[in-house]
């Protein structure tokens, strides 16, 4: 039996592996690589297999490190079915068509961005000097409806008229609409037949809603094998979610590979029990300037974590009662898709919330904003309140233009609850606006530079580090102390190399047998 290691290895974008034996080959994972546009790009486009030769995909959950190049496996000849939870199939349906949004006009833009260099050249070269205003204006009026829509037919017309590269979405939405087609969900613990000689099954893993360690049983020459596939691992004692699973059936517990997770493979998170008290302190402390708290989220768990953690301090009577303002249409999408699985909760959130009659993620303070109109009169708003809004790193989104109109008033919070990429605007804010905090607040404030404009940060920033969806090292090292499971061999993926080399060695040492894959390595199982 063999499993090769596509994608998610030494790196934390493009999860997938394959589990081959006799005629079964399994998927598992099959997400989309993010980073760089142009080289994740040219990486996403093509898979390592062809579609039709995949009996079965099992998919982990659906954040889109894992899920978001399904579209292009259903695209063409696959024959087989997605098999996951019935959560991560119910919130796939929002994600990825959310995602064939973002690549259908990420490639728009572009393609409008080369036409427009191409027409401005044209006329510098007419004249042999810079394009004038006027001429600009013009050729924007050609290529642009009004100030948001761009008039694709005359774009596409330009390129195809002066045979320019046009660029082509990943996939479309039609493409995700067909792949929603191909998703079974099943509940926790409900063995599902993936192959010949091959069956799975979901525990849960306390990462996001709907997150499964999957245990693959397989028959190779009437030799039985057990592969155990993490996904991303959880931490414990978080609201809303289960703790990572540690029981496993008694069948399940004798592991000849365990493939897991190592994001944070050599760090450890703050505390988890800081968290309510530290979102307390910043609310109060906001409101007592008489300003406003703006959140950027992503709309997939970490909104629903802040809409959770609000309520319980509204119910407490600890925080002053602010409206909260959810200004994302997917994440009151997703809030839905957390709202009709109550059987994945917790105890905590049952004795906290359901056994009162009370939803966790809406109470009579939040709004959920879908019209353009209505976030755009919740910009304007000065009266105090708290907006959570999306894109989470502030790459795109709604939050831009709540940070447009507040930004540069230092009543304001602008809280951190995310990690931030390196070259994002959030990334940006979060160091400029923690520089300025530790300098005391003195001299100008920094600038930071968004729609075309610099924009002074007076607005506070605050971070609060501890809301990771991942387990940390010493989380996942009690992972697997504290389960039930007997593991011959470990191979540690999904972490940057650094924390996945990290953790390899930090597993040899407590004594398990752990390595760390290449990127197309093919390990053997006999
Ligand atoms: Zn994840």
């Amino acid at each position: 039996m063999n499993i090769t290691f596509y994608g998610g290895v030494r790196e934390v974008t493009g999860s997938m592996h394959l589990i081959s034996s006799g005629n079964d080959h399994v998927l598992l994972d099959c997400g989309m690589i993010q980073g760089r546009r142009k080289e994740s790009e040219a990486r996403n486009k093509i898979l390592p297999f062809h579609p039709g030769l995949i009996t079965n995909a099992i998919l982990s959950h659906a954040h889109i490190d894992h899920s978001g190049r399904l579209p292009i496996l259903t695209r063409n000849e696959f024959n087989g079915r997605i098999a996951c939870t019935r959560a991560t199939a119910d919130a796939c349906r929002y994600l990825l068509m959310d995602s064939a949004h973002i690549q259908e006009s990420d490639a728009r833009y572009l393609n409008y961005k080369t036409v427009r260099h191409f027409l401005y050249q044209i006329k510098a070269s007419q004249k042999t000097q810079d394009v004038s205003r006027k001429e600009k204006a013009k050729i924007q009026a050609l290529l642009k409806k009004d100030h948001h829509e761009l008039n694709t037919d005359a774009i596409d017309d330009i390129m195809h008229r002066y045979h320019l590269d046009r660029i082509i979405p990943l996939y479309t939405r039609d493409d995700a609409e067909k792949s929603l087609g191909f998703f079974d969900g099943y509940p926790y613990g409900y063995p599902i037949s993936v192959g010949r000689d091959m069956s799975a099954l979901f525990y849960d893993a306390g990462h996001i809603l709907g997150s499964s360690i999957t245990v693959i049983r397989a028959v190779e020459k009437q030799k039985k094998f057990t592969i155990v596939y993490t996904g991303d691992i959880g931490r414990f004692d978080m609201p809303i979610l289960q703790n990572p699973t540690l029981n496993f059936a008694e069948e399940d517990r004798n592991v000849d590979l365990l493939i897991m997770e190592s994001t944070y493979g050599n760090r450890v998170h703050e505390p988890t029990a800081d968290l309510k008290p530290s979102l307390k302190n910043v609310l109060n402390e906001t409101w007592a300037r008489g300003g406003s708290l703006i959140i950027p989220a992503f709309a997939y768990g970490r909104t629903q974590d802040l809409l959770y953690r609000l309520h319980e301090l509204f119910n407490e009577n600890a925080i002053p009662r602010l409206p909260v303002y959810v200004d994302s249409p997917l994440a009151t999408q997703i809030t839905r898709v957390f709202g009709e699985h109550p059987e994945v909760f917790d105890a905590q959130t049952h004795t906290t919330f359901l056994e009162k009659g009370q939803n966790p993620f809406s109470f009579d303070q939040v709004t959920f904003v879908s019209s353009v109109e209505d976030s755009m009169a919740l910009m304007r708003e000065e009266r105090p309140h708290i907006v959570i809004a999306g894109s989470g790193m502030c790459e795109g989104g709604r939050v831009l233009h709540h940070l447009r109109y507040k930004i540069h008033n230092p009543k304001n919070t602008i809280l951190i609850v995310g990690f931030m990429a390196k070259n994002t605007l959030g990334r940006r804010i979060l160091e400029k606006g923690l520089a300025y905090e530790a300098d005391g607040r003195s001299g100008p404030p920094p600038l930071v530079r968004f729609f075309n404009k610099d924009y002074p940060l007076k607005a506070h920033v605050v971070r609060l580090g501890g809301f990771s969806a991942h387990a940390d090292r010493d989380e996942m090292t009690r992972f697997l102390k504290e389960s039930n499971l007997n593991i011959k061999k470990i191979a540690v993926v999904h972490g940057e190399e650094e924390q996945s080399l990290a953790f390899e060695t930090h597993l040899n040492q407590a004594g398990f047998s752990a390595k760390a894959p290449m990127p197309g390595e093919i390990m053997t199982l006999e």
